[in-house]
């Protein structure tokens, strides 16, 4: 049995499931910035949770406040308190009813590229 291979497989699986958590993910932040792009929303935003179960429609509510700060980085997402997922993100904020969890450095690439704001200020100056 060749077990050097075999882990090498098993990590490759682990990795693909990772990356697949890490684009859904980053298709309801997608949903979340369409929401609440328009000032006139109060300080209070409902978002749907943005944690790697495609079918979660957990609801969150947070301060816009807590949103842009969420939202200044690509590695950040708003989930339901008990939706992170140690293996591939860090809680790094806590407050009543949500959790900011930061993206593990091999998942930069996918979130970065997929963050609507990033997307929108690549071309800040174009006509
Ligand atoms: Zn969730």
């Amino acid at each position: 049995m060749p077990t050097g291979r075999r882990a090498a497989t098993l990590v490759t699986m682990a990795d693909e499931r990772a990356q697949r958590a890490a684009r859904n993910e980053a298709a309801f932040r997608a949903v979340n910035e369409a929401l609440h792009r328009s000032p006139r929303d109060g300080d209070a935003l409902q978002l749907v949770c943005e944690c790697s179960d495609p079918a979660c429609r957990e609801p969150v509510v947070v301060s816009r406040a807590t949103y842009e700060a969420a939202r200044s980085d690509a590695r950040r997402f708003l989930v339901a308190p008990g939706h992170e997922i140690g293996e591939v993100e860090d809680v790094v904020d806590r407050g009543e009813g949500y959790c900011v969890v930061r993206k593990h450095e091999a998942f930069a690439p996918i979130v970065e590229q997929t963050d609507p704001r990033r997307q929108a200020s690549r071309h800040p100056r174009s006509p």
